[in-house]
């Protein structure tokens, strides 16, 4: 193992991953060095992050908050710098003392620092998969061009980039898939805690039992994401750009039991899956020490305690954003940004009761409906679509034409 600790920036460190990111390093003191934590606007939290780890950096979104962490940290004495707003953001993913950026800003607000960081070359543990389904072909660029270590977060493209030829590079090259030997790739879905639902059923559900994931722990909102099959409408966007897989090479199977976390079909009929308990710190430190392996701090899967894992296909009938994201993935462009955006949106008036379960599909359909794909190859063309898809679900959602 390298003895020099490397500078990790983490961009989201108060939510779920980069509280998970921050346990595995906990683990590794010897290996990581806090350089940088950013949140939004938890100020009390960020505060006590900084109080453990003592940055040199820290980043909120707003002026007001920024100035109360730094008031907090002056009384307890600790030196970390505080800067706030989305520039800083990107300014921390790319700064040339740090080598290793976590993103795991939950969003479209995740893009920007994202690219910063594959620009500036980092290590990039990337969990914000709104990033590539914004702007996967321009992110992969950015990527190649800058010869960038990308290393997949989300549990199911972690799994098929640990299930694919280690020789398979670079990520996001065509010629790479095709010289793979890899006929499909199998992303799996836990299925939510609605999978069993009647559509009738789904009209009344709460964001309280959207929530409550049965085996994951995540943020608010990629568990309503997880239990309208957005979430993996969006990785099967996430995994076209990563692995350059075409669309038609991109299953999904649900699999309630998750602990197969994808798998990679080949040619000759050879399937490779990983397998683990259902907990983030295991891709968390697979990416943090890759290619060599630590502990993670999860625990072991008891291989004799499951008598069964089941595999079935996704009922697009009564969870219709799987088919919505397969859609704007094959119509291209702008179209994935638009998705993303008014999928934002949806979520958000579902968690605020503004809008019933089912109502996030239609909201998706009818913004991608009104707004016509174009070309979305620069990160303002990008960031264009998806304020425009914005302004279009909130004058939809206000009409009341889609509760
Ligand atoms: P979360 O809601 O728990 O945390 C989000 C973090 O981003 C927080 O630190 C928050 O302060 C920050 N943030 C939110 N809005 C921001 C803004 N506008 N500007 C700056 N910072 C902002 O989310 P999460 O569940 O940790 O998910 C983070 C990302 O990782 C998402 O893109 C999600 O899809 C992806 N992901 C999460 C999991 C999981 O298990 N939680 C698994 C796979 C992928
Ligand atoms: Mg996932």
């Amino acid at each position: 193992m390298s003895c020099k600790p490397r500078r990790l920036v983490i961009l989201g460190a108060t939510g779920s991953i980069g509280g998970s990111t921050l346990a595995v390093a906990r683990l590794h003191p010897e290996r990581y060095q806090i350089w940088a934590l950013t949140a939004r606007r938890q100020v009390e939290k960020l505060a006590a992050l900084c109080r453990e780890f003592r940055p040199c950096y820290a980043a909120l979104a707003d002026a007001e908050d920024a100035a109360e962490l730094a008031a907090k940290l002056r009384a307890s004495q600790i030196k970390t710098e505080v800067l706030y707003g989305a520039d800083a953001f990107c300014q921390l993913a790319a700064a040339s003392e740090a080598d290793t950026v976590m993103a795991a800003i939950v969003g479209a607000a995740g893009l920007a620092p994202a690219l910063a960081a594959a620009r500036a070359g980092k290590r990039l543990l990337l969990a914000n998969k709104e990033a590539l389904v914004m702007a996967g072909g321009l992110f992969m660029r950015a990527v190649r061009d800058n010869k960038t270590t990308l290393l997949p977060i989300d549990s199911e493209h972690n799994a098929i980039f640990q299930s694919l030829p280690r020789d398979f590079a670079p990520l996001g090259d065509a010629k790479a898939w095709a010289r793979s030997g890899v006929r499909q790739l199998w992303l799996t879905a836990s299925g939510g805690p609605f999978l069993r639902f009647s559509a009738r059923e789904l009209e009344n559900v709460t964001p309280e039992a959207a929530i409550s994931h049965p085996n994951w722990s995540m943020g608010a909102k990629i568990s309503v994401d997880s239990a309208s099959l957005m979430n993996k409408g969006l990785e099967v966007i996430e995994a076209h750009w990563l692995f350059a897989a075409p669309p038609d090479c991109l299953r999904v199977a649900v699999h309630p039991q998750s602990i197969v976390h994808s798998l990679v079909e080949y040619q000759d009929g050879s399937f490779l899956a990983q397998l683990g308990a259902p907990d983030m710190r295991v891709p968390i430190a697979h990416a943090l020490a890759y290619p060599e392996r630590f502990s993670s701090g999860a625990r072991t899967l008891d291989l004799f305690a499951r008598t069964r894992l089941d595999f079935m296909p996704p009922d697009t009938e009564r969870f219709p954003c799987l088919r919505l994201a397969y859609d704007a993935l094959k119509t291209g462009g702008s179209a994935p940004a638009t998705l993303n955006a008014a999928n934002e949106i949806a979520v958000d008036a579902f968690l605020r009761r503004r809008l019933s379960f089912p109502g996030i599909a239609h909201l998706v359909e009818e913004v991608l409906a009104a707004m016509p794909a174009v070309s979305a190859d620069t990160l303002e063309s990008v960031e264009e679509a998806d304020r425009a898809a914005r302004e279009t679900a909130h004058s939809l959602l206000s009409c009341s034409a889609v509760l």
